[in-house]
């Protein structure tokens, strides 16, 4: 019988193990799918944790709804090995990436397609065992996107950070209609939604970020001007160069600076949406959204149809490939380590 090797979370707070056991064999409508690429997320990190920050000293406990050992790894590329008697228009051999943002199928949200806000989920690598294997179980074929002629790797990125960041924009496309978008936060998410505004928005969007290599990357990469929100006079000379406000800015980093940072220069009627998890506590005298007619929305990765969409972008050529780092599976415990000690630019996938 063939093995899953997967390395696994046998304690929180600890490092990986390799755990090995027989490999599935899918049932019904189920796919085994053999793991070829898999992104190192930060979630991962919160997971491992068992625990999100949320600032002033407050945590989310996230260990409910898991089973050690547990397989983490959300982003996921590969190529079908089995599929189950039920499981159709799928064949061994095809190359996939995997939406992980698996639902029940049957509560409120599920039936509107929103599978990523389902409460009872099985989201791979977060409920239920993910990536970080030789092999994962995926319920149903719908959830395999083909992804030729991208990278693998590439393909797998997009299942976390190009999703997430695709969604955070679709919800600002109308309101970017009316002059720039402003991206705040130029990490991995925020460089993927520099590429994703590019081809979204008739505009190209300005950005702000601490970092100057990381602005000056930006501006590279097609920014129309870069502002460092640290400086006193940043908020200025945003409604400077937008004449008087942004109307949709987007907050990759989701703290209390940035969100103050991308509320204070939205203009009347602005929106402001948030992917980042960063923390923090944030504070607004409730007239403003009155008197700016503000919104603030929040958002989390995206729906399997947004998922298609932005391979389809990829596919297409529009987006510019993120740097993306491989490194073998056997390395996932060192890669997540260099993630949470800032030591990497880009994407790491892992690689079977
Ligand atoms: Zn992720
Ligand atoms: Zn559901």
């Amino acid at each position: 019988m063939t093995k899953l090797r997967r390395l696994s979370l046998t304690a929180y707070e600890a490092p990986l193990c390799e755990t090995i056991v027989d490999c599935p064999q899918p049932q019904s409508s189920e796919v085994l799918v053999r793991v070829e690429r898999c992104g190192v997320c930060h979630s991962d990190l919160h997971m491992q944790d068992g625990y999100f920050t949320l600032g002033g000293g407050k945590t989310l406990d996230v260990r409910a709804g898991r089973t050690l050992p547990f397989t983490l790894g959300h982003e996921i590329a590969g190529s079908v090995e089995q599929v189950g008697p039920d499981a159709a228009g799928v064949a061994p051999g095809a190359k996939v990436a995997v939406y992980p943002w698996i639902g029940c199928g049957a509560c409120a949200a599920c039936k509107a397609g929103e599978e990523n806000l389902c409460s009872t989920n099985r989201h791979l690598g977060v409920s239920a065992d993910g990536g970080f294997a030789s092999h994962v179980l995926v319920p149903h074929p719908r959830y395999l996107i083909d992804y030729a002629p991208l990278q693998p790797s590439f393909a797998a990125a997009l299942m976390c950070s190009g999703l997430t960041a695709y969604s955070a924009l679709k919800r600002l496309r109308e309101h970017a209609a009316r002059g720039p978008a402003l991206l705040v936060g130029l990490g991995g998410v925020g460089m993927m939604g520099l590429s994703i505004a590019r081809a979204l928005f008739p505009q190209p969007p300005i950005v702000a970020d601490i970092d100057a290599s990381k602005r000056e990357a930006a501006l590279q990469a097609g920014a129309a001007a870069a502002f460092d929100p640290a400086d006193k006079d940043a908020r200025k000379a945003v409604l400077k160069a937008t004449g008087g406000g942004v109307y949709a800015a987007c907050d990759f980093v989701g703290s209390d600076k940035s969100l103050a940072f991308a509320t204070g220069v939205l203009a009347k009627g602005g929106k402001a949406v948030v992917t980042g998890l960063l923390g923090g506590p944030f504070a607004t005298p409730v007239a403003m959204f009155v008197l700016k007619a503000m919104t603030i929305e929040g958002t989390l990765t995206g729906t399997l149809q947004e998922a298609r969409e932005v391979v389809a972008l990829a596919r297409a050529g529009t987006l510019a490939i993120l740097p993306i780092r491989e490194r073998p599976l056997a390395e996932a415990q060192a890669a997540l380590d260099d993630l949470r000690a800032g030591r990497v630019v880009g994407r790491i996938v892992l690689t079977a």
